[in-house]
């Protein structure tokens, strides 16, 4: 085992690379993009070291090009569950012995594998099968998941390193065992590199994984599990089933051996979830660790001394960038009076130039919705907006879905700071925003405090201290990752340790150590030199 302490390389944060015109980066995906486009990929089951293909098949299809079929995947039953899970614990038996130094390698070179020769691929793959622009998949498919291996490799290290005191007479160990049993992670199709992160974190710190990916993310789902195999993944670490999510999580959760669940989705799901584990409790054989980051309504207030291009530019990006369709969105907004005519005059301007349609036109910055469930929910509420005497659509408010599940990015004004878009989570390109009396800040910042049952992220504008210093104060509980002069959204892993809490989630931060120490169970040793022979106490003479 272990011959010497080893330091794990500095983990530096991935270059995001442009995409400019003639770069050899954007021929690289571009060719990439045009191959997979035709590819008819064929996704089955991993289950231990066997790839299942039920027969039981569903299509995988573009968003912003419905019709066009780029692949099939295969549907789980009851038995592949329990196959999986079966898997999963026999894999166990040595992946959890195993030196913690080999586990980080393999980590390690997947990070390497997606920076270098995978790059051009998991980007297409989530172009393709996600509808993100090509800077879109590059902050997320390539360079968020680099981050999450190489941090987390670092975050390992530092929670080994954690051991408490000894002295001359005992020597105290921490060993940070994994789980006993095996993790569920269930993910969720907006970022690829949350779908990796979530069943790579706990089997980095050793434990086994049942893995259920989002029905809308298997494309690049695919290029995940080429990179862990060539990385180095033992066969029955991670194990990957597709299907019925009900069914699915039933049974994986009726299992005595289930010691944890790794879930992003949104809060509905995640509640049943809890409530379902509550009821099993008494099968487990230990407490399973419930980890989960869930929907949001995030938010961004502007002061009166605020900057107006950096208000719009915080909307337009926060709200509209992939479609809205990130936890972290803006899609709540508070402008003061004074502010308001110039704020609307640049924003109205900004999203008119936006252009929408296929990822693969680099020239797009808006494309398509994840899928026809989303498409009718927004167009839904865009349809109410526009009959309801308290809403105005000033932006957008147009959709078709005839070849792609497209909603032209949409600003709704409302003069009821309760109206449902100010409340609920929406998930696509619809900001709603209230415009409120520049003497009314702290009210204003009652009501962005109060309004929604979330807390996931948010954002303050000003030039005044003041201000800032009050809003931060104000909005404490009201967002997990609050920012001051920027949009509320791309979290950067090992610079703003992502999540909320209210109905956000459990807050246990991704892309930091907290995250990675819910998938241990530390043992202490305590190791006495010279032992006691005799019962007697010297105070009993
Ligand atoms: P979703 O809840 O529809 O699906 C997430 C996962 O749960 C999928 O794998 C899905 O198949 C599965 N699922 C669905 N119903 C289930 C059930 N009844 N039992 C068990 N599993 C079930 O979410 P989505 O549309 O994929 O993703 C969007 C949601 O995720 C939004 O609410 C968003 O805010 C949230 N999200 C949160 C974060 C965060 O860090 N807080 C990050 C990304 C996404």
């Amino acid at each position: 085992m272990l011959k010497g302490f080893f330091h794990v390389p500095k983990a530096v944060n991935e270059p995001v690379k442009g995409y400019a015109p003639n770069s050899p980066e954007r021929a690289a995906v571009q060719a990439a993009y045009t191959s997979m486009w035709n590819a008819k990929i064929d996704v089955p089951l991993y289950i231990g070291s066997e790839e299942i293909k039920t027969g039981n098949t569903r299509n995988i299809t573009a968003p912003h090009d419905h019709k066009h079929v780029v692949g099939i995947y295969h549907l789980a039953e009851k038995q592949h569950i329990e196959k999986a899970i079966a898997n999963a614990l026999e894999s166990r038996k040595a992946w959890a012995n195993m030196a913690w130094e080999q586990r980080a390698a393999i980590f390690l070179k997947a990070a390497e594998l997606i920076a270098g020769p995978y790059r051009a691929r998991i980007n297409a793959a989530t172009m393709i099968g996600q509808s993100k622009n090509i800077h879109q998949a590059e902050i997320d498919a390539s360079c968020e998941l680099i981050d999450f291996l190489r941090y987390n490799v670092e975050f390992m290290t530092q929670i080994y390193n954690d051991q408490p005191k000894s002295d001359s007479t005992v020597w105290n160990r921490l060993e940070y065992r994994p789980l006993e049993g095996f993790v569920y992670a269930i993910t969720p199709f907006n970022f690829t590199a949350i779908a990796a992160n979530l069943p790579a974190s706990a089997a980095m710190m050793g434990n086994v994984v049942v893995w259920k990916p989002s029905d809308s993310q298997v494309f690049s789902t695919k290029i995940i599990l080429e990179v862990f195999k060539e990385a180095g993944v033992p066969d029955g670490v991670i194990n990957v089933v597709f299907g019925d999510a009900l069914m699915i999580t039933d049974t994986v959760l009726a299992s005595r051996d289930f010691a944890g669940i790794h879930f992003t989705g949104s809060t509905h799901v995640f509640k049943d979830i809890w409530a379902k584990i509550g009821a099993n409790i008494h099968n487990y054989k230990t407490y399973p660790r419930i980890v989960g980051e869930t929907g949001g309504k995030d938010f961004i207030i502007a002061h009166p001394s605020a900057n107006v291009k950096q208000v719009v530019t915080g909307i337009t990006r926060g709200a509209f960038e992939f479609q809205g369709q990130k936890c972290s969105a803006a899609s709540r907004a508070y402008i003061p009076q004074s502010l308001w005519p110039a704020v609307k005059e640049q924003l109205t301007a900004d999203v008119k130039s936006m252009k929408m349609g296929s990822p693969e036109d680099f020239g797009n910055f808006i494309t398509a919705v994840i899928h026809e469930g989303s498409f009718d929910k927004l167009a839904s509420y865009i349809d109410q907006a526009k009959k309801d005497a308290d809403a105005e659509i000033i932006i957008g408010g147009n959709y078709d879905k005839s070849v792609g599940y497209f909603i032209e990015p949409t600003v709704i004004v409302t003069t009821n700071p309760k109206y449902t878009t100010m409340e609920t989570e929406l998930f696509g390109p619809v900001i709603t925003i209230y415009v409120y009396e520049d003497a009314k800040w702290e009210e204003t910042l009652e009501l962005v405090d109060t309004t929604s049952e979330y807390a996931l992220t948010g954002a303050v504008f000003s030039q005044d201290r003041y201000a800032i210093e009050v809003a931060t104060t104000k909005l404490q509980n009201a967002a997990g990752n609050f920012y001051i002069n920027d949009k509320p959204t791309g979290a950067v892993v090992g610079m703003q340790p992502f999540g909320g809490a209210r109905a956000s989630g459990t807050n246990d931060k991704a892309g930091s150590a907290l995250n990675l120490l819910r998938w241990v169970s530390p043992r202490t040793i305590k190791e006495t030199f010279v032992t006691p022979e005799d019962y007697r106490y010297p105070f009993l003479g």
